[in-house]
């Protein structure tokens, strides 16, 4: 059997051995009472973890893909129009989604390793009147994190849905549904929960649920929220039979979280990317992403001169760790390393110590222990 590598991709990521357990848990009938408990309460959890009270949670099979194809579907209508702010490729996917769906979506889109600003996004809300508005919390591929509070204060003026992608970042960096009047979250399992690729998750305000029940008609079957809603509210219906073994393994993933305490969780991966970032910079990489738009999820990554990405990812993976190759403009250029969900502190140090072992074998010359050094001042272990 092939020796097990540490996932630092940005997603799926690091699944929890409780997590990887619970899939060996007997696949029961989905409407046995077990399934229900375990529904019930994981859409419970979900709630506490986005802060919400009131609105209506949703785990069904898909990604995030789905998650954000079901979020505009249920709450943008065929005469309307919705705006994306779009800080790299996943903001030009929901430009996609609108396309394929006939739907009319204008883009602000932005310098990559940037976000849009909220001035950017007040401005165009007085030029057009919009259905919904949806950001990218942390887009994978730049790295870059949108000031989504900061979004919620300006959206908080107009009468308009508020959406957040938050596929790399929902159970990693805060979000608030209630406080930031919110209207719709997504996800996904396999990045800031650590449970297995496999769900869309979502969690809709009660304003986007009525959005939904005010349109007559949308061109969603499977993906009709209202489909599940009552499925949500009582497991034990039926409409389209759940992923068993995956939803036992997400409820297990919100227990972890809530047993280490939300806030908690948010700071530990705040801490971890500010270790593995003073790492990398003092091994001589720099950051892709710019400074106030860092992702405490991921990180985007500028080799040093002498450091060839190829080489780099291939020997970083004999020693044990999974990183990503840059899309687009930045392929060959940069590695993505993700840092988000159960990751540990141990797994942290074993990571730097692979690095500085794979930079080593590659014949880059940097002080030996000084990246370890580096990240155990703001880790303190
Ligand atoms: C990963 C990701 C997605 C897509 O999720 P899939 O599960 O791969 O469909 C969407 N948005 C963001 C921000 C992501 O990071």
């Amino acid at each position: 059997m092939q020796k097990e590598k540490l996932l630092m991709i940005p997603g799926p990521s690091p699944v929890h051995p409780r997590i990887i357990n619970s899939l060996s848990l007997p696949t029961v009938s989905h409407v046995s009472p077990v399934l229900v408990e375990e529904l019930k309460e994981a859409l419970a959890n979900l709630k506490k973890i986005v802060f919400c009270e009131k609105g209506e949670p949703f785990i069904v099979a898909g990604a995030g893909t789905l998650a954000m194809e079901m979020a505009i579907l249920n709450t943008v209508g065929k005469e309307e129009s919705f705006l994306v702010l779009s800080q790299g490729f996943f903001g030009e996917r929901m430009d996609q989604i609108a396309r394929s769906f006939g739907l009319d979506c204008d883009i602000i889109e932005c310098e990559w390793g940037k976000a849009v600003l909220p001035e950017e996004l007040e401005q165009k809300l007085s030029e057009k009147e919009y259905a919904a508005v949806t950001a990218t919390h942390v887009d994978t591929c730049t790295g870059a994190c949108a000031p989504v509070k900061d979004y919620a204060e300006v959206l908080k003026k107009h009468d308009v849905l508020y959406i957040i992608d938050g596929v790399c970042a929902t159970g990693g960096i805060e979000e608030r549904i209630d406080d930031w009047e919110v209207d719709v979250v997504l996800t996904a399992a396999q990045k800031c929960f650590g449970a297995p690729p496999g769900l869309s998750i979502l969690v809709l305000s009660e304003k986007a649920v009525d959005k939904r029940r005010s349109m007559e008609k949308i061109p969603a079957y499977y993906s009709d929220v209202l489909r599940w809603l009552p499925i949500m509210k009582d497991p034990s219906k039926y409409f389209s039979t759940p992923c068993v073994n995956e939803i036992r393994a997400f409820y297990e993933s919100t227990r972890i979280i809530l047993e280490e305490g939300i806030e908690r969780r948010f700071l530990r991966h705040e801490r971890v990317a500010k270790a593995i970032r003073a790492a990398l910079v003092e091994l001589g990489f720099s950051l892709f992403t710019q400074e106030p738009f860092l992702a405490d999820t991921l990180s985007v990554v500028k080799y040093p001169e002498g450091v060839e990405d190829k080489s780099f990812r291939s020997t970083y993976y004999e020693n044990g760790i999974v990183v990503a190759g840059g899309l687009g403009e930045t392929a060959g250029k940069v590695f993505r390393m993700g840092h988000m969900g159960n990751l540990s502190i141990s797994q942290v140090y074993f990571a730097l110590n692979a690095l500085e072992r794979t930079l080593s074998t590659l014949g880059y010359k940097f002080e030996a222990g000084s990246g370890l050094k580096a990240a155990k001042v703001i880790l303190g272990e």
